[in-house]
């Protein structure tokens, strides 16, 4: 079908993207190093108290992009959702820099904090799934060097990430409170260098192969075409009725599941005691909003099928993420308590594990970039959902890698650091197989008027994965406590870390087996 010759290297367009979302990731990072430190070592705030606030920051930070997506869809256009993101979240960060400058004032440096961390989770939901969508628009339909470009693009996001915490740790984490603002201001000044780099440079060089601008905002017509077109992002009118159908129902879930179900056994514990509301609007949404989006009139039956295949495989990907986030949480608690971290004389301290998939990616991802091209180019590239399964696979194997390591281990034994960096060295080829190629599929999925919205549904997964990863972090073995998951008993880390390759594992398996039925799903669009 695809008679014109495909250059071998990849257009400038990307390289703008890559640099704008690495320093829009070095701002998201470089704060998040120090966020909770921030919290417990300058505001004084309790573990538990800086916890939850973090769980939330984390869990709608990846909520908004459904806004995001859905305002830029109809409204904006990528391009004016990215530089408002940008400017949303750099003025967060100057309030959270505001905020560190008086500390010591703790009525003022915390609400400061949450203004700021209010603005954050705007712009974030503002940039992120339009700097995504707009590396696929840079591509004509039937390019394959998509998931390569997306992989590219990927290790920008983790070069960002890896350097953040470094710099941000060097000059904010000093051992003195007063020090954490230079960390924000620094997260403020990369957002605005990638800002201003976006500004300066996006009219030049993105813009299709044919030389058209790429994310524009939308044009409305009230005949609906479905082919995809370079400039031709067509809307729908807005239907009223199903918006508000939409929130009554998300409205009455989020009732459902805030509900205290203990309360009716119990009459001193209120109907809605102890309710993570948060948590139930991510939950909530996972249901309404991709109900919402799929049931528009306006998508032909091929349209449906496509976007059920992107819920199929993002469904799947909140395990994967799940599993992956243990990074921040019970890997961490591994890392410092059962992790011989001496090298030399030195011991590494337990957060630089942090940077290790950061590395990796930045390692791996032109390998897997030039792999996946070279396939593409013979023709003998693996369907996405392949890819995917692959992806859980390896995250599967990273933790049973890291469960022969901990087998039969005393409480308090310390194990070499070669299981923690080889179980993050296997998940980040879990990462590389998973990651970008969902991103590069949701775009290849998604009808052009619906594709940053439909980005929006792939970073929801993320979010009720954080969610999810907090659960199972809690299952971390402790001293005299006994802890059973669904009926399995985690009685040591061995227990622990078998219950994620059983996860995973489960998960790899079924979306494999699904992989011929989703494929076929996806009708040509690969
Ligand atoms: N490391 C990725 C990023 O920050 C993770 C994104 C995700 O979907 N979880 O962009």
């Amino acid at each position: 079908m695809n008679k014109e010759k495909q250059p071998k290297g990849h257009p400038k367009g990307l390289y703008l993207l890559f640099v704008t979302e690495m320093w829009e990731r070095f701002s998201y990072y470089g704060m998040r190093a120090l966020f909770m430190l921030y919290m417990t070592q300058a505001l004084l705030l309790n573990k538990e108290a800086a916890s939850e606030i973090y769980g939330s920051y984390t869990g709608l930070v990846y909520l908004t992009p459904l806004l995001g997506g859905y305002i830029s869809d109809r409204y904006w256009g990528n391009r004016r959702s990215i530089v408002w993101g940008a400017v949303v979240m750099a003025i967060g960060q100057l309030l959270l820099f505001l905020s560190a400058c008086y500390y010591q004032q703790v009525t003022l440096a915390q609400p400061l904090m949450i203004i700021g961390l209010g603005a954050l989770i705007l712009g974030n939901g503002l940039f992120k799934p339009n700097i995504s969508t707009m590396v696929g628009s840079l591509y004509s339909e039937t390019d394959t060097r998509k998931d390569s470009a997306f992989t590219i693009f990927y290790m920008g996001v983790n070069v960002g990430a890896m350097i953040a915490p470094l710099w941000c740790g060097l000059v904010g984490n000093t051992g003195h409170p007063e020090d954490f603002k230079w960390g924000f201001l620094s997260s403020c000044i990369g957002m605005l260098i990638g800002a201003t780099v976006f500004q300066l440079l996006k009219s030049k060089y993105l813009r299709t192969p044919e030389g058209a601008p790429i994310g524009m905002p939308p044009v409305f017509e009230n005949s609906v075409k479905n082919e995809k077109k370079a400039e031709g992002t067509v809307a729908t009118p807005v239907s009223y009725l199903r918006i508000g159908i939409a929130v009554v129902s998300s409205i009455m879930l989020i009732l459902l599941f805030a509900i205290n179900w203990e309360s009716f056994n119990n009459p001193s514990i209120g109907l809605f005691e102890d309710v993570d509301w948060i948590g139930t609007v991510i939950y909530a949404c996972v249901i309404v909003v991709p109900i919402f989006i799929i049931t528009d009139p306006s998508l032909t039956r091929i349209e449906q099928k496509r976007i059920g295949v992107i819920y199929i495989i993002a469904f799947f990907v909140i395990f994967f993420w799940a599993a992956y986030e243990q990074a921040g949480a019970s890997l961490t608690f591994f890392a410092d308590e059962q992790t011989n971290r001496m090298i030399g004389n030195w011991e590494m301290p337990a957060a630089y594990f942090q940077s290790f998939p950061a590395l990796f990616v930045i390692l791996l991802a032109p390998v897997f970039a030039m792999f996946w091209s070279y396939l593409g180019r013979k023709k003998m590239e693996p369907a996405s959902p392949v890819k995917q399964s692959l992806g859980l696979l390896f995250l599967s194997l990273g933790y049973l890698f890291i469960a022969f390591g901990v087998r039969g281990l005393e409480p308090g034994v310390k194990v070499s650091m070669i299981w923690l960096t080889g179980l993050y060295f296997i998940h980040t080829m879990g990462e590389l197989s998973l990651a970008p190629i969902g991103l590069s599929m949701v775009y290849k999925l998604s009808p052009v008027r619906f594709s940053s919205l439909l980005m929006g549904v792939w970073y929801l997964s993320t979010s009720a994965a954080n969610k999810l990863a907090g659960l199972l972090s809690s299952y971390y073995p402790e001293e005299g406590v006994a802890k059973s998951f669904l009926g399995y008993q985690v009685e040591n880390l061995f227990d622990f870390f078998l219950l994620f390759v059983f996860m995973s594992g489960i998960a790899a398996i079924i979306l494999f087996l699904l992989s011929g039925k989703l494929k076929k799903m996806m009708e040509g669009a690969e």
